[in-house]
């Protein structure tokens, strides 16, 4: 019976981890150390391993892509040569916040809570735990990886190659602070990248509008408000005596107070001729929304003498086509304009194609070179700021002066620090603090002193204390009767009477609804430097700050053959193994 027979299975366990230990303990895995047995040539061959996130774990790609990577450093080191496989973790920014996020959300606790510091503590710990899983699984798969030369995109040493790269391409005019249309995460109070987004397609309702003399056809008849010209084809006979022409249409009245009813009044918007605008969709007509699209941007940029209106704040309207979606939690993005940071791309693109064409560099199979060019011909500048807190800060730091008395700070008592932001985006006063609709506001917790936050007010309604929602989904404080209410105005220090409020009381509650803005985005004045500045170079007495933006991760991992080997010091692992011979990736890698 086969129950009898002696421990018949070939068990992997038992063999593989004593095998992956001898390979180890030899050095072969590390060209510094050779056995005395090997003769190396004087030739290299190296490959950084694409460095897979911290939060990963091994999959089917990842493995396949080892093997190959294996194969190829273990047929050169046969050889003779000198052969270095380096490994490492990306730190993976937005996907890595996200998950400590979560873990905190169960145990009751948000990042604002706990603040910067100590969230950032936080994640350091769960990477120690977590974070070397995958690589503890390369081995596993027996890949002869040097764990000597072990990287992650944000050790000590990764930081000043980050910093001093930004510095390069600032110094060179390639970095620049902008303000565009961008992706916009209301929930996670970021900027993202395209790829960032994800795409529903969804039934489309077209509305058809009359705009003056003529009609045109929109998926967006919400964004009316902020129209600052209409396009057709240059091609496009049927309005040819409108170009270049301002045509009265009506519209509402912005500076009527939003609590009177709205009023309608003629405007004037210029027709202009763009190729965007298709003559075979819709009417061929299209209107231009600069501040909330961005195409409309891009129109703006070459019709400078539109100009710009921003009429949406976080509200966002149901609007049915093409919806995009953060692909971190799935809030509708918005288009806004915003103040960020930018790569220009158009020399680094051109240097990169004629790499690929001189025959420096060369594609296994060689059609994917075709993407690659593709890409590159179309591509934009690069939106490398992030407002999140896990990443490389940005070596920028502002000058305080100017600033401090122009912001405008707000006080949230302790405990509902927490609650702001998380899809929050209203709160009630008691007093008029003489906000306006576009100031910006520091959130300040007042037990503290500490800036949790920043946000633009986008709209100020004057109600009676009995008529607030007590349940208000956008409130960060849910009230179950009106006396919790009582009790939650009462803790500020006012001079009112509140014990009799109720449906009648005259008591004016100020309800101020706001959008989270990217730290510091309104100040212009600041300087690039990898250390603090000993004295503000603008107003020479204020405490220079730090940007709290990060850097898209994708702006680290991309020095990573570089910043692996030493860069920007001058090393020997440059100087052997740098330009290193295969990079070995998935295909989307390319253009990603
Ligand atoms: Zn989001
Ligand atoms: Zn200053």
């Amino acid at each position: 019976m086969a129950s009898e027979l002696p421990a018949p299975q070939y068990n992997p366990k038992d063999v593989e981890e004593k095998i992956y230990k001898l390979w180890e303990e030899s050095g072969l895995f590390n060209p510094d150390k050779p056995p005395t047995t090997h003769n190396l040539k004087s030739k290299t061959f190296s490959i950084v391993v694409p460095p897979p996130n911290v939060t990963g774990s091994l999959h089917m790609g990842h493995a396949l892509n080892a093997v190959i990577q294996d194969i190829l450093i273990r047929k050169k080191r046969m050889e003779g040569f000198k052969t270095l496989w380096l490994p490492g973790t990306d730190h993976a920014g937005i996907a890595t916040q996200n998950v400590v996020e979560k873990e905190l959300r169960k145990e009751g606790k948000s990042r604002h809570e706990l603040g910067r510091e100590k969230f950032l503590e936080a994640v350091w710990q769960w990477k120690e735990k977590y974070g070397n899983i995958i690589l503890d699984q390369f081995k596993r798969i027996g890949s002869s990886m040097d764990w000597s030369r072990t990287r992650f995109t944000m050790d000590e040493a990764y930081k000043k190659a980050v910093e001093e790269a930004f510095i390069h391409y600032y110094k060179k005019g390639l970095i620049y602070r902008g303000e565009r249309t961008i992706n916009w995460c209301t929930r996670c109070a970021t900027s993202l990248s395209d790829l960032e987004i994800e795409y529903r397609e969804e039934k489309g309702k077209f509305y058809y509008i009359k705009y003056g003399p003529v009609v045109l056809g929109t998926v967006r008849p919400e964004t009316k408000l902020g129209d600052t010209a209409l396009a057709v084809n240059p091609k496009d006979k049927r309005y040819k005596q409108y170009i270049g022409k301002e045509i009265t249409i009506q519209s509402v009245d912005s500076s009527v107070p939003r609590e009177e009813p709205s009023q309608l009044k003629d405007i004037k918007i210029k027709m202009v001729a763009d190729e965007a605008a298709d003559p075979e969709f819709g009417t061929g007509v299209i209107k231009v929304t600069p501040a909330h699209d961005a195409t409309d941007f891009e129109i703006y940029q070459r019709h400078p003498d539109i100009p710009i209106l921003k009429v949406i704040g976080e509200h966002i309207e149901d609007y049915t086509h093409n919806v995009s979606l953060c692909y971190r939690c799935g809030t509708v993005i918005e288009p806004l304009l915003s103040k960020q940071w930018f790569l220009k791309m158009d020399v680094l693109a051109k240097q990169a194609v004629v790499a690929v064409k001189s025959g420096k560099v060369k594609f296994h199979p060689k059609r994917w070179e075709k993407v690659y060019f593709d890409w590159l011909g179309n591509i934009k500048d690069w939106c490398i700021s992030r407002q999140i807190w896990w990443g490389h800060r940005l070596p920028v730091w502002y000058c305080m002066g100017v600033h401090s008395q122009t912001e405008k700070k707000m006080g949230f008592a302790g405990d509902v620090v927490p609650q702001i932001f998380i899809d929050k985006t209203r709160t009630y006063r008691l007093r008029d603090h003489g906000f306006k609709i576009g100031d910006r506001v520091a959130f300040e917790n007042s037990a503290t002193g500490e800036i949790f936050g920043f946000a633009t007010i986008t709209e100020i309604k004057k109600t009676t204390a009995g008529e607030i929602d007590l349940k208000d989904p956008k409130h960060h404080k849910i009230y179950n009767t009106r006396e919790e209410l009582v009790v939650a105005f009462k803790r500020h220090p006012q001079k009112i009477s509140l014990n009799t409020i109720n449906e009648k009381t005259p008591v004016w509650v100020y309800t101020y609804d706001f959008k989270p803005v990217s730290d510091r985005e309104l100040i212009e004045q600041f300087i690039v430097s990898a250390e603090k500045p000993k004295q503000c170079p603008f107003c020479k007495n204020c405490d220079v700050e730090q940007s709290a933006d990060v850097l898209d991760t994708w702006f680290s991992s991309a020095l990573w053959p570089l910043a692996t080997l030493g860069f920007p010091d001058k090393t020997d692992d440059l100087k052997n193994y740098y330009p290193t011979s295969v990079l070995s990736t998935a295909r989307d890698i390319i253009n990603l």
